[in-house]
């Protein structure tokens, strides 16, 4: 008798772009409960070299992890490994633990665990995300030393088949290293967010992830069809069977793993039925494997969330440091061009030292440009080194959350003396470096045509645009019908944006999400935008939807949406657009 499997639709947070399926695979991995048990004197030293074994073993394998890392994705997510061996590996914190094994004469697996508990507990409830990101860390580590300690060793050397669901309560940066290695399709976790290391990594590897989904480990079957949609956290478990199956046909045009999906794209620039020429660029978190291919198909990068060199260690990165990391990424992508955004710190993406006080609104409060003015010695040591990686002549500075003309002026004023004292420095730069800035705050959008007299280019940032427009959080999921760049509101900032550029014959380009959803894609380059950027596993799909529509159609299409008054209309002309192309 077969029983039928309940369908459930799951919802967590987007960290990784992508849409994938496959069979699910339940990962528990971790010893559950610790016993405690009393051992003999004779017994101590035994624990206590046990103890040091399983350390070994656990530095063993996140040094195969770091290199691993190191060779897939690059130094600064290697990095990562690091600061988790430190933690395995801190003295002072195994002498206490040794300590405690000799005078209350307990069993190592118990003692060790009982004591990261007492660390980590006070860092779970810290209103600082970053503590909790520390937590991660502590526990990936804790947990394979105790694993080592059951005498369970790594869960990794189980055998999966290609292209599975994996679903954990948390993987680990190195655990999603070798899901990478097991072609997982793609990762779903019940614990995390959008910046823990975990997520980082998944994007630098394209593995779409949603974190966050309540419960999933347990809601979720080995063996469940599982749908995952990394750009809008969306789980989809037990299909009936009819869309399994269609889905299962089309398999070839919506799986095989993201990269080598990018493999596939068509050398850029794509161009329209009516032969005309889109521009599509891509956004990058970290640099990673995919650079290689993005630039070997002649893609550019339209967005460089800078931002990330920070979050990844929760501290400013110096500027030769950074002058490394951009002048590779600068060759790496040469000739096309790289726009490397500021560090946009703040609000979703948090300062993990107390620079950040307590704010009743983060999203309206220090962040992104305002924090960068306020810490000048951190903004000029960024400025630096960008100018000093620009000397090939294809990067580009973009400003976050610009609000008012001044932030512009002090940040060229910042600029313009980083380049009199590179100068001086007889320190090669180019001198024509262009600057532009994000249109993503209303304000920005209303005093467009000033903004347009001083820069060489905008960049429309849809996601803070719509959010700020219309007082709707961006990550708050009870708002998800109201948050929508559709709206006719949204659509018109983005036109004065777009006419403001025009008259002054500068290049607008969109690189908040909107312009990586295909149904968006002909009214975007209808009203005039001229460079579409977006997260790397959405450009195959952009691509297929270029190739199909007409530009005089898209025109035509814009001047009608325009004149929309409602949401629904816009979206229904759009849909109706869209499938006419099918
Ligand atoms: C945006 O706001 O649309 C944008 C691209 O910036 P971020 O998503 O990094 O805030
Ligand atoms: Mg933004």
């Amino acid at each position: 008798m077969t029983t039928l499997k309940k369908s459930l639709l799951l919802k967590g947070i987007p960290a990784s772009g992508g849409f994938a399926f496959g069979e699910a695979r339940i990962i528990f991995k971790w010893v559950q409960s610790i016993e405690e048990h009393l051992i003999p004197e004779s017994q101590v030293d035994n624990e206590i070299e046990k103890l040091d074994n399983a350390v070994d073993e656990t530095l063993v394998e996140l040094e195969k992890w770091r290199k691993s890392a190191g060779q897939k994705i690059g130094g600064p997510v290697a990095k990562i490994f690091d600061s988790q061996m430190m933690i395995a590996s801190d003295r002072e914190f195994l002498k206490r633990v040794k300590e405690e094994i000799k005078s209350d004469r307990k069993n190592a697996a118990y003692v060790y665990s009982r004591l990261i508990e007492e660390t980590v507990s006070p860092l779970r409830v810290s209103p600082d995300p970053y503590m909790r990101q520390m937590v991660y860390d502590i526990e990936a580590v804790s947990q394979r030393i105790i694993n080592h300690l059951a005498g369970l060793g790594e869960h990794q050397e189980a055998v999966f088949p290609p292209d599975c669901v994996f679903v954990a309560k948390e993987f680990t940066p190195g655990e999603v290293l070798s899901l990478y290695e097991r072609k997982a399709a793609a990762i779903v976790t019940t614990g995390g967010s959008a910046v823990t290391h975990m997520a980082l990594i998944a994007r630098s590897l394209l593995i779409p992830a949603v974190v966050g989904v309540e419960q999933a480990h347990l809601k979720i079957r080995s063996g469940d069809r599982v749908v995952v949609d990394g750009d809008e956290g969306i789980v989809r478990v037990n299909l009936p069977a009819e869309e399994w199956s269609e889905l299962r046909r089309r398999k070839v045009k919506l799986t095989g793993r993201h990269i080598e999906r990018l493999q596939k794209l068509p050398q850029f620039p794509p161009r329209t039925a009516d032969n005309k020429e889109i521009e599509l660029a891509a956004n990058i978190d970290l640099p990673g494997p995919i650079d290689d291919i993005l630039a070997s198909k002649k893609i550019g990068v339209g967005l460089y969330r800078t931002e990330f060199l920070y979050l990844q260690n929760g501290k400013f990165p110096s500027e030769d440091q950074q002058f490394e990391v951009y002048d590779r990424v600068a060759a790496r992508y040469h000739p096309q061009a790289v726009v490397i955004r500021t560090f946009d710190l703040g609000s979703d993406k948090y300062f993990s030292d107390d620079r950040q006080l307590r704010e009743s609104n983060p999203a309206l409060g220090w962040r992104g440009i305002r924090a960068a003015l306020d810490m000048p010695k951190i903004f000029r040591d960024q400025l630096r080194a960008i100018l000093r990686a620009s000397k090939r002549g294809n990067i580009r500075i973009l400003l976050p959350m610009i609000a008012d003309i001044a932030e512009l002026r002090k940040a060229m004023s910042l600029l313009r003396r980083s380049m009199v004292d590179l100068r001086k420095e007889k320190m090669a730069f180019d001198q024509e470096i262009k600057v532009g800035v994000m249109i993503e705050v209303p304000s920005a959008a209303v005093a467009a045509e000033a903004l347009a007299e001083r820069v060489s280019f905008f960049s429309i940032g849809s996601n803070d645009l719509t959010q700020y427009t219309l007082a709707a959080d961006r990550d708050n999921e009870r708002l998800a019908k109201i948050f929508n760049p559709l709206h006719p509101a949204v659509l018109r900032l983005i036109k004065l944006s777009i006419d403001a550029a025009r008259s002054h014959n500068i290049p607008i380009a969109v690189c908040g999400e909107m312009s990586g959803d295909p149904l968006n894609i002909p009214l975007l380059v209808g009203m005039g935008i001229n460079q579409l950027s977006m997260s790397p596993s959405r450009l195959f799909n952009a691509c297929q939807i270029v190739s199909k529509m007409r530009c005089d159609d898209a025109v035509r299409l814009a001047d009608e949406v325009l004149r929309m008054k409602n949401l629904k209309e816009v979206e229904g002309r759009l849909l109706e657009y869209n499938m006419s192309l099918q």
